[in-house]
């Protein structure tokens, strides 16, 4: 059985015929157990929304989202998202943020506290647990969100261009520790992206979508064994997968 499979989805903005926004045109795909797959396509095109219906944020009106072979009713921890901007509470400290996101769960607070530390350490973050968000850099306020999502407890999760608002640089960085990360725990993946590079190195597959309304045109393997580390990114075979998915894409 697939861990996340939709079929047919549909979304449009707003009830009246005439002002609706057509934003989703028709996604149907699955996604196994430890799969890593991301989407890519134009700004507009329904990335988002599409990523929001599977985390149960925005309503499914239209096609079937089921996940474990049960309907997506709501928001889940086991489905856990992270957002372009690291969406941190401002009033908390990195740890008492981490600690938030296992809040679902019957855990003591000796258990919070452990689990809260080993992913400190997972995401780096080991001299900052007592700083507040406004205190970190970008790309550690990304680790920190990335952390709470995972105190959760997720088996999928739910990527929103989560690099897009770094810098090329740390970008590169933080994709190369995701990947690592996601291996090491076996968590499956989905990652909406503009961004052709990053879909090619984090992921099993590519589904390539159209402009809005956003339908799926192509699905590309990435054939490479993950995780991937950076020295790939000018290999022939990534290379070629890049121009192949742009091609495509018409970029
Ligand atoms: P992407 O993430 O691919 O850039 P989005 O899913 O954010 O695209 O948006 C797809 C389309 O739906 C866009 O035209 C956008 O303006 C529209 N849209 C997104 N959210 C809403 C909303 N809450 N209400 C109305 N229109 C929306
Ligand atoms: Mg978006």
């Amino acid at each position: 059985m697939a861990k996340l499979n939709l079929e047919n989805v549909q979304h449009h903005f707003g009830a009246a015929e005439a002002t609706a926004v057509h934003a989703v045109g028709s996604a149907g795909f699955s996604l196994s157990d430890g799969d890593f797959l991301a989407i890519v396509g134009p700004s507009g095109c329904g990335k988002s929304t599409l990523l929001r219906l599977v985390a149960g944020l925005v309503p499914l009106r239209d096609g079937h989202i089921a996940f474990d072979g049960e309907p997506v009713t709501g928001p889940s921890p086991r489905r856990g998202m992270v957002f372009q901007q690291p969406a941190l509470f401002p009033w908390l400290t990195v740890e008492r943020n981490i600690a938030f996101g296992a809040r679902f769960r019957a855990l003591s607070r000796k258990q919070t506290a452990t689990l809260t530390a080993e992913l400190i350490s997972a995401v780096g973050l080991e001299d900052f647990e007592s700083f507040y968000p406004s205190a970190l850099s970008g790309g550690m306020q990304q680790r920190a969100a990335l952390a709470r999502t995972l105190a959760g407890g997720p088996d999928l999760l739910l990527l929103d261009e989560p690099f897009g608002a770094l810098d090329q640089q740390t970008r590169a960085k933080m994709q190369v520790w995701l990947a690592g990360l996601l291996a090491e725990r076996g968590i499956s993946a989905l990652l909406v992206t503009h961004d052709i590079e990053e879909a090619v190195f984090l992921s099993d597959r590519v589904l390539v979508m159209s402009g809005r309304p956003g339908r799926i045109l192509r699905e590309i393997d990435i054939d490479l064994p993950r995780p991937r580390a950076a020295g790939i990114r000018t290999a022939p075979g990534f290379v070629a997968l890049k121009a192949e998915i742009g091609a495509i894409l018409g970029t």
